[in-house]
């Protein structure tokens, strides 16, 4: 490995929120950062709004592995080896159990479960050869088996199965790859509406912090606010 070139971070569902701040931190860190967004029209107009003309803007939906597929090709191609792989992209259904359609439950399990798996497939065997990786999983407390998965139920136990997920490919990868999930706590954001508590740069700070930890750094957590918390 060229020990000069920048490491390179792929962000998912980057074009607002929690991801557009995690890319316009990670590219101040100093690090190449590609966005990814479903829709490269909005990702474009995410890029125009960082004050860095660096970022790499990438059509990627998670949902559809075709389109990951294609993305990593087009990564690949360019020679853009991705050493820092941030899983954030989601959604939100609200909707309780027993009036959940199998069509809901499996969009969510798509983007968050599938989404995720789809991108460590594609970018972590790279990361194992290369013997550096970060993945960071956003996922939420609301995922928490320990705190019943308290809701919304395709929210709740979609990103149970991506903590879940985060586990495994945690003990599947060498100690140079750290695999971690975070929860960023109740950010004021589409998704998290503007009754938040969180402004969006705390939000990110978790997520940020485990895109560079140190190779002492930890594996195969779930933290909020930097701390370890249950799963
Ligand atoms: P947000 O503002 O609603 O942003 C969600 C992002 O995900 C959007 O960019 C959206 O793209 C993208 N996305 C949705 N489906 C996608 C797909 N199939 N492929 C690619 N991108 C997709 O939400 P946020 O609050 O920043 O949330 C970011 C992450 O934090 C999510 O995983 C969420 O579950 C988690 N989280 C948030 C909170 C909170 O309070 N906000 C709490 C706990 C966990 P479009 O613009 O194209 O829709």
């Amino acid at each position: 490995m060229n020990r000069q070139r920048n490491r390179t971070a792929l962000v998912t569902g980057a074009n607002r929120g929690i991801g557009l701040e995690t890319v316009r931190r990670l590219d101040l860190a100093g690090l190449d950062v590609v966005l990814g967004a479903r829709d490269p029209e909005r990702g474009l107009a995410a890029a125009r709004t960082l004050s860095s003309p660096r970022v790499r803007v990438e059509e990627l939906d998670v949902s559809d592995a075709k389109s990951v597929t294609a993305c990593a090709e087009r990564l690949a191609e360019d020679s853009v080896e991705v050493d820092v792989l941030v899983n954030n992209a989601g959604i939100y259904p609200t909707v309780s159990f027993f009036s959940l359609d199998e069509d809901i439950m499996r969009r969510a399990l798509d983007v968050h479960l599938m989404g995720a798996f789809r991108t460590c497939q594609a970018f972590c065997p790279g990361m194992a050869r290369r013997g550096y990786g970060r993945v960071v999983n956003v996922s939420s407390g609301l995922g928490a088996l320990t705190e019943n998965v308290p809701s919304p139920a395709a929210y709740g136990i979609s990103k149970a199965a991506l903590n879940a997920l985060t586990l495994v490919v945690s003990a599947a990868m060498p100690q140079t790859v750290k695999v971690n999930a975070v929860c960023p706590g109740w950010v004021r954001t589409d998704m998290g509406g503007r009754g938040a508590p969180t402004g969006v740069e705390q939000g990110a700070d978790t997520v940020v912090w485990l895109a560079r930890l140190p190779d002492s750094g930890p594996t195969g957590g779930f933290f909020r606010n930097r701390r370890r918390i249950d799963w």
